[in-house]
């Protein structure tokens, strides 16, 4: 049987988002971030890794740069004992001043190109597998690519995420049988942790549309 993953987003899910990160010093991981990767891998859930890098296409920073954040991150999960799968990352972006990434590309989330790439990759099954993000995008992502659930965590700009979602998207009567809009997560917690314990939960029964 294929394995089944939680995706979880970078900045302001797993590290503090501080902008674009162009530096592996400003790196600060959050600590619920190293426990919830524990709980997940704990179930034999695969943790993969998915983040949108304009600073890329930007020209902010080099993928040099990218990839030693990203070793510092792979080290500091590994060295607690429960790596990360893999680390996927979008340099694009349409307006992108470094024409090498100036492109529609179908891996920026809310495109859901990455989680597609990696479950080809790692023979991921998508619809028994998660998403876990700060933004709007990463749950679009997430139920793009046919992820079992979405969960909006409030760190990072998710404070943000969750009041707009509940002034633009009242609550919806589930009696009525529509089906959930994309940006509609089916959990919102208070952070990392709080989502890898729902997801959890619900990994455990099926979905009604099942
Ligand atoms: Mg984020
Ligand atoms: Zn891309």
């Amino acid at each position: 049987m294929a394995e089944s993953a939680v995706f979880l987003d970078r900045d302001g899910t797993i590290v503090e988002d501080s902008g674009y990160l162009d530096d592996p010093e400003g790196l600060v991981i959050y600590g619920e971030a190293l426990d919830a990767v524990q709980l997940i891998r704990e179930v034999g859930m695969k943790v993969v890794v998915v983040t949108n890098q304009s600073g890329l296409a930007r020209g902010l920073f080099s993928e040099k740069t990218l990839h030693d954040i990203h070793d510092i991150l792979r080290e500091a999960f590994l060295h607690q004992g429960s790596p990360l799968d893999a680390i996927y990352f979008c340099p694009h972006h349409p307006r992108a001043e470094v024409a090498q990434y100036r492109r529609h590309c179908n891996c920026r989330k809310p495109e859901p190109g990455l989680l597609r790439r990696a479950a080809e990759a790692l023979g991921i099954d998508l619809a028994r597998s998660y998403m876990i993000g700060d933004k709007m995008s990463d749950i679009v992502a997430g139920h793009r690519a046919g992820c079992k659930a979405a969960v909006l965590v409030k760190t990072g700009q998710g404070t943000q995420s969750a009041s707009r979602l509940e002034k633009l998207n009242p609550p919806r009567n589930d009696s009525t049988g529509n089906r959930r809009p994309l940006d509609r997560p089916e959990h919102v917690a208070s952070d990392i942790l709080q989502a890898a314990q729902w997801i959890l939960e619900d990994r455990r029964v099926p979905r009604e549309d099942d």
